[in-house]
């Protein structure tokens, strides 16, 4: 059993790196990637952790850009080796994007009468501070009632205290997976087509012509049908396939870790994939 999607607590996980191996462990996972919000601090802190006890590791990372006035996620698989320094300082330029738009979301959360302040945000957030640690912040102060009314209320994009980011676009994000000899896969992609009321073949095929490389197609919100859908038509495009719980951590609901049962094919699948992208040198 394998699981291609996780975070850890370098980004809005709750699990540290090394806790996430060990529940992998427990779970008899044959192979986890991990796949933080737009930092691989979380892999290269578990990465020596995993090779001690004998847990195969794979490098991935869930980077955010604009499509068609859509929020998109976008995983990023590194088979052969970990990512280069340029791409890391291509992580750091995300950060140091996010870190203001958290300052101006902090201050126009207080002009609404909220006190909350940046640094507190941080305090949750660690390598990787989002919206996801606001709205954690915004519960415990009892300002909104769960984690869910805190985007509906304040953070999402309809939300009053909405402020946006600078976003890479599609092509470019696409262009520092491939400049990373990465695959790139669009994540859960079924949230994207149940939106648009597009065919997934015909959303497939629009974003491999921006150079997607392979589809999520299986994900908790996808039904089993769905997956079934979404993999046939991702084969059809000569586009790879993969998928995972996109686990959070045990309290956060959603799947268990390895709770989609996905076979160890999948990730020999995405290997063979990734080896006919970027031929040996
Ligand atoms: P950020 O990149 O800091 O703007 O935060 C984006 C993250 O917030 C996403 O990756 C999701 O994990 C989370 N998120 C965005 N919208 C919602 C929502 N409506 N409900 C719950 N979580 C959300
Ligand atoms: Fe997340
Ligand atoms: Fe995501
Ligand atoms: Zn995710």
């Amino acid at each position: 059993m394998v699981d291609l999607h996780a975070h850890t607590d370098r980004s809005d996980g709750t699990l540290s790196p090394r806790g996430l191996v060990d529940l992998a462990r427990q779970t008899n996972l044959a192979a986890l990637a991990i796949t933080d919000h737009d930092t691989i601090a979380g892999y290269d802190d578990a990465a020596p952790y995993a090779r001690e006890v004998g847990l195969e590791l794979v490098c991935g990372v869930e980077l955010g850009a604009r499509y068609d006035g859509s929020a998109i996620h976008v995983l990023g698989y590194f088979l052969e080796a970990p990512p280069d320094e340029l791409f890391r300082r291509r992580l750091e330029e995300l950060k140091q994007a996010r870190r203001e738009r958290n300052e101006r979301l902090a201050e126009r959360l207080r002009s609404l009468g909220l006190d909350v302040r940046v640094e507190e945000a941080e305090a949750l957030g660690r390598e990787q501070t989002g919206r996801p640690h606001f709205a954690r912040l915004l519960v415990s102060k009892g300002y909104v009632a769960n984690y869910r009314e805190a985007f509906e209320v304040y953070l999402d994009e309809q939300g009053k205290g909405f402020v946006p980011r600078r976003e890479p676009s599609l092509e470019t994000v696409f262009g520092w997976i491939r400049d990373a000899r990465g695959v790139s896969s669009w994540a859960h992609p079924g949230r994207f087509v149940r939106k648009a009321g597009s065919k997934p073949e015909e959303s497939f095929q629009a974003l491999a012509a921006h150079g997607l490389q392979a589809v999520e197609a299986y994900h908790r919100d996808h039904l089993p049908e769905e997956s079934k859908r979404f993999d046939l038509a991702a084969q059809k495009l000569g586009l790879g396939v993969t998928g995972g719980s996109d686990f959070h951590g045990p309290t956060l609901g959603g799947v268990p870790l390895g709770g989609l049962h996905l076979k160890d094919e999948l990730l020999e699948r995405l290997r063979s994939f990734s080896r006919s992208l970027y031929p040996a040198a």
